[in-house]
């Protein structure tokens, strides 16, 4: 218990030490469960050859981990009374650069080009402030990053979206994206009672292993996501109707015959089509001008 940073005692004592005081609106819950680290932490594959990029490393309870494992770690904090903390703490760690910034507004191909230069592969580490999960990942997915894996501890229904297959209600605009660039995996449930303080709802670390090319021929991403988007607009709204909606009712005699082309029945709703008729339906669009 002595060293270790999650530990409920030890997280308490530099919560004193410091006069610490949690931010909801930062999504500040600190781990204080080893074991739940050692899971996060082999699942990101790291050794030292690997650089970590960590996103919001509280007190460093993560960060001390990923430092023993990796080459290098490089942790992004937006809170500047944490910063001061994680310099104390993480004080002799000497492959750790503490940098203060908001995730979402820094250049993150600059800052991995500059921290992780001459290492084999750069890995995203994190246990995420909940309120900006989303834009989190999809900032680091759509900007292209060199990244092998994305291994986050999230919100559990926001992870059970992400892997979700097509038919189920879980499946939408979320899991389409997120499996358009990365093949996930379901790591483990984890319990809101291993957090200072514990949020409201259980959370689950899911591992994302960013692919070299998309699962799908794709002719123009944007119009991919475009009519991903439109389609499930209305949940309850049949393909055609939403698609409607999105083409514009100009269009509207010439979609039904569209979609049977691809093999797509109109009345299907959204969340039945996968990956590749999602590609299918976009490339048929596109070529009829919609
Ligand atoms: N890694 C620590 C742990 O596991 O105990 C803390 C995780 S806590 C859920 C999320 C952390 O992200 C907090 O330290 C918070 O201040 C930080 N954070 C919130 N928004 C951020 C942003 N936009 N950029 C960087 N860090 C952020």
């Amino acid at each position: 218990d002595g060293f270790d940073v999650a530990s409920p005692r030890r997280t308490r004592d530099i919560i004193d030490k410091y006069g610490f005081s949690f931010k909801k609106s930062l999504g500040q819950n600190f781990l204080i469960d080893q074991n739940i680290l050692h899971k996060i932490v082999s699942a990101a594959g790291l050794d030292e050859t690997k650089g970590a990029l960590e996103i919001g490393p509280g007190i460093g309870a993560l960060t001390q981990q990923l430092a023993q494992h990796a080459g290098r770690v490089t942790a992004v904090e937006i809170d500047n009374r944490l910063i001061p903390i994680l310099r104390d703490v993480l004080a002799g760690q000497d492959n750790v650069h503490i940098e203060h910034g908001d995730i979402l507004k820094l250049d993150l191909g600059d800052l991995i080009k500059r921290q992780f230069a001459g290492l084999s592969g750069v890995s995203v580490v994190a246990n995420l402030p909940y309120y900006v999960t989303t834009p989190i990942l999809m900032k680091l997915l759509e900007e292209k990053l060199p990244l092998e894996h994305i291994v986050v501890m999230i919100q559990k229904e926001v992870a059970e979206r992400m892997a979700a297959k097509p038919g189920g209600k879980e499946y939408g605009s979320l899991s389409v994206a997120v499996q358009y660039y990365c093949e996930p995996e379901l790591v483990c449930i984890v319990p809101h009672t291993v957090f200072i303080p514990q949020p409201n709802v259980d959370s689950a670390v899911i591992k994302l292993t960013v692919r070299k090319r998309p699962p799908v021929d794709v002719a123009d991403e944007n119009h991919f996501f475009r009519t991903v988007q439109g389609s499930f607009a209305q949940r309850r709204k049949t393909l055609y109707n939403n698609l409607t909606a999105l083409v514009g009712k100009e269009n509207r005699d010439r979609l039904a015959p569209l979609l049977e082309s691809c093999g797509i029945d109109p009345t299907r709703r959204g969340e039945t089509l996968s990956l590749e008729e999602f590609a299918r339906l976009s490339r048929a669009l596109l070529e009829a001008g919609m």
